[in-house]
C-alpha cells in the first residue's frame, strides 16, 4: 500500500521574542498573514492528503483564526489546540491526524507557521526524496558563517563549522514513529527542539535535503521585513 503524506503546521506559539501583542503568525505579510503564506505550498500540492493546523488554545476557542486564515482548499483539516511547548503542539497535531484517519505508516511533513518563505521547489525536492529515506528527511542548509562560542560578550573560541547544517522545516517522518519518539523523549525529560532530534535520540539518521537559506523563521521584527522582501522579489521575478 502506498503511504499518504500529510502536513502539520504548529502555530501554537505566542512568539514572545517578537514582542508584539498579536502572535507573529497572524501578522500581515504583504497581502496575507504569515501563517497563510506558511500553509500555502502544502494546500496547493496534490501529493498532500490534508493539512493539520495547531493553534493556541484561546485562539481556537474564540474562532478568531477564521478571519485571519482563509482555508483555500478541501485539504484543510479542523484545527486543534496546541500545548505549552512546540513539541507539545506537534504531539497534539500528530494525535489529531491519527484520530482523523491518517495511518501510523503515513508520512507527515511538519512545517513551522513562522516560516512563510518555503519555496515550492524545496517542498518538491523533499517529497521526491521520501521513497529513499526510511529514516526520515529534513530541509537543511550548510552553515555559511564562522561560529563563535561566547561568554557574556567575549569570544572564548571558534567552533569548527565543517559538517554543520542549519535545520529548517519541513521535516518528514512516518507519523507513528515520530509520535513514539516524541512521547519517549518527553517521558525521559529530553529536550526536543525539532522533529529530527526526537528520532536521533532513537538512533535514526535522517537525510539532510538541501534547501535554501531564504526559508527563514520569523523570530524578530526585522525578519518580517526580510520575509516581505523575499516574497516580493519572488513575485516579480
Ligand atoms: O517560537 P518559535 O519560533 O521557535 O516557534 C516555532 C514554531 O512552533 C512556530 O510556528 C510556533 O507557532 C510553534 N509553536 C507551537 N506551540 C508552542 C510554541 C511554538 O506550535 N507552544
Amino acid at each position: 500500500m502506498v503511504e499518504r503524506v500529510w502536513a502539520l503546521v504548529p502555530a501554537g506559539g505566542r512568539g514572545q521574542r517578537f514582542g508584539t501583542a498579536q502572535a507573529k503568525q497572524y501578522l500581515p505579510l504583504l497581502d496575507r498573514p504569515v501563517l497563510a503564506h506558511a500553509m500555502e505550498p502544502f494546500l496547493m500540492e496534490g501529493r498532500i492528503s490534508g493539512l493539520q493546523l495547531v493553534l493556541p488554545g484561546t485562539d481556537l476557542e474564540t474562532g478568531a483564526w477564521h478571519a485571519m486564515v482563509e482555508p483555500v482548499s478541501g485539504r484543510f483539516l479542523p484545527p486543534v489546540m496546541g500545548g505549552a511547548e512546540r513539541v507539545d503542539s506537534v504531539r497534539l497535531g500528530l494525535e489529531a491526524l491519527l484520530a482523523q484517519g491518517a495511518l501510523p505508516q503515513d508520512w507527515v511533513l511538519v512545517h513551522d507557521a513562522a516560516r512563510p518563505c518555503l519555496r515550492r521547489e524545496d517542498l518538491y525536492r523533499l517529497l521526491d526524496a521520501l521513497p529513499c529515506c526510511p529514516q526520515g528527511a529534513l530541509l537543511a542548509v550548510p552553515l555559511a558563517d564562522t561560529l563563535k562560542r561566547g561568554e557574556q560578550d567575549r569570544v572564548v573560541g571558534t567552533v569548527d563549522r565543517a559538517g554543520l547544517w542549519r535545520a529548517l522545516t519541513p521535516q518528514a517522518f512516518p507519523i507513528g514513529s515520530l509520535l513514539e519518539a516524541i512521547t519517549e523523549a518527553q517521558s525521559q525529560g529530553l529536550s526536543v527542539t525539532d522533529e529530527a532530534s526526537a528520532l536521533e535520540q532513537r538512533g535514526w539518521r535522517p537525510r539532510l535535503v538541501l534547501g535554501h537559506s531564504d526559508n527563514i523563521k520569523v523570530t524578530f521584527p526585522e525578519d518580517l521585513d526580510l520575509a516581505a522582501a523575499i516574497l516580493a522579489a519572488r513575485k516579480s521575478s
